[in-house]
């Protein structure tokens, strides 16, 4: 058996990661000025949760979904997105008892979906979102994508569109989906096999086909934006006013219906121009259905999603991806022989506490050869133990960049390199 990582998943290798930590740690700190608290929930759920919260006529949960049974018998999912869970989590620990809204964040989650892969489209990926439970007002609409935009800014991603659109409520959408079925039933035979179905159990979806999106009765068909009942036209009017307080500029894009069935009235889409296909980097919308959908009591809330894998593709794209520092502040060469290791293995210590990256050999090399290494690898300070160093107690400090070199003692060494270390910024 070859061992590779199954297809459609990837790993993030060391020279990766510390691109992901920076994009992470942005995401955090924007994620806690806006007032949003992290919820991590199992990456595994019983599959009721999806099958209820996502919706059985989405792709996610007929096709998509890893669904297996445990040793239990029971019916377990590897979660395919996250709206779900962090709403199953919200019940089940009753945050709907305390004060409203309640906003959460998730960061890095992986999700799981049996999809075909190809550039950005992969069966384990990761994602960033958020979720505001208990806010039914369009300011927190528009709270959410200004979220994700100022994000998007911060991270340097400046050819962004926001496309918007509204779905609608369960009252006024019922009237329009009559509409849309009578229309479609006039082109039955046009209509691909997985839209027969959708015909029936959820038409709105039929919008969302690939295989039909080019056919010309789809341009033709009702827009439900056109047929929104009064509330939901006035939540619209006032996110677009919110939009515009916020300096957002947005596009009505009536095709936006998003393939979960617990939307209501806004969806919204972030698009980046510069990666064409999958420059679809943050999907999401309200879902005032949800949570009654999924047992609790009637609550509004509204969300969105990011692909993390999306989003470093597009400032991969764009040459913008953040670089990590990975330098050895200080690496701490020795003889080979015991004592001089052991002076060399205490210093290192002292310095990782002060903060330093600090680094000594582990592998018995030569004191040659330890040099030669730390001039290849990204070292800045270094501090060679000899005899001499270890009888006298004096070192030398030397910036492998420009060359200074500072005399010390072992005693003053961190204070040394620690000035060193700061000169260089
Ligand atoms: P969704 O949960 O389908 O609304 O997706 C939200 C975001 O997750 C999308 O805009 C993409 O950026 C990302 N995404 C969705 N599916 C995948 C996938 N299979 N591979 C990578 N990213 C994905």
């Amino acid at each position: 058996m070859e061992m590779k990582a199954p297809r459609g998943t990837h790993d993030i290798m060391p020279d990766q990661s510390g691109a992901w930590q920076i994009v992470e740690e942005m995401i955090r700190r924007r994620c806690r000025s806006n007032g949003f608290d992290e919820i991590r929930t199992p990456i595994f759920e019983q599959t009721g949760v999806f099958a209820r919260g996502v919706g059985d006529t989405t792709d996610i949960v007929q096709k998509e979904m890893y669904t297996f049974e445990d040793k239990g018998g029971r019916s377990m999912t590897l979660r395919p997105e996250n709206t779900a869970g962090v709403v199953r989590a919200f019940l089940e620990h009753r945050l709907y008892a305390g004060p409203m809204p309640v906003k959460l964040y998730y960061l890095s989650a992986p999700m799981f979906r049996y999809e075909n892969p190809q550039s950005g489209r992969y069966r384990q990926f990761h994602q960033f979102g958020v979720e505001v439970f208990g806010a039914p007002d369009a300011s927190c609409d528009a709270e959410v994508i200004a979220l994700a935009w100022g994000l998007l800014k911060d991270l340097g991603v400046e050819k962004l569109a926001l496309h918007i659109n509204s779905i609608g409520c369960p009252k006024c959408r019922a009237a329009y989906q009559e509409m849309l079925k009578a229309h479609f039933n006039a082109h039955l035979d046009e209509l691909c096999e997985t839209c027969h179905d959708r015909l029936e159990r959820n038409p709105l979806r039929i919008l969302d086909c690939k295989i039909d999106a080019d056919k010309p009765f789809m341009k033709e068909a009702p827009h439900i934006i056109d047929h929104l009942c009064e509330e939901c036209q006035t939540h619209l009017e006032n996110l677009k006013k919110y939009l515009a307080t916020a300096g957002i500029p947005y596009t009505i894009d009536p095709m936006i219906v998003r393939g979960l069935d617990y939307y209501t009235k806004t969806v919204f889409e972030i698009v980046s121009e510069d990666i064409g296909a999958q420059g679809t980097v943050c999907g999401g919308g309200r879902y005032d259905g949800l949570m009654r959908l999924m047992g609790g009591p009637e609550l509004p809330g509204v969300g969105f999603a990011f692909g993390m894998e999306r989003l470093l593709m597009v400032m991969d794209a764009l040459g913008i991806m953040p670089e990590d520092d990975n330098t050895t502040d200080v690496y701490i060469a020795s003889m080979p022989e015991e004592e001089a290791r052991q002076a060399a293995f205490r210093l290192c210590l002292a310095m990782r506490a002060e903060g330093l990256r600090a680094d000594v050999d582990h592998v018995q090399r030569s004191l040659k050869a330890q040099m030669k290494y730390a001039g290849k690898s990204n070292v800045h300070l270094m501090i060679v133990i000899g005899q001499d160093e270890l009888e006298t107690g004096k070192i030398t400090v030397r910036d492998m960049r420009t060359k200074e070199e500072r005399q010390t003692t072992m005693d003053a060494a961190v204070g040394t390199v620690l000035s060193m270390a700061e000169g260089e910024e």
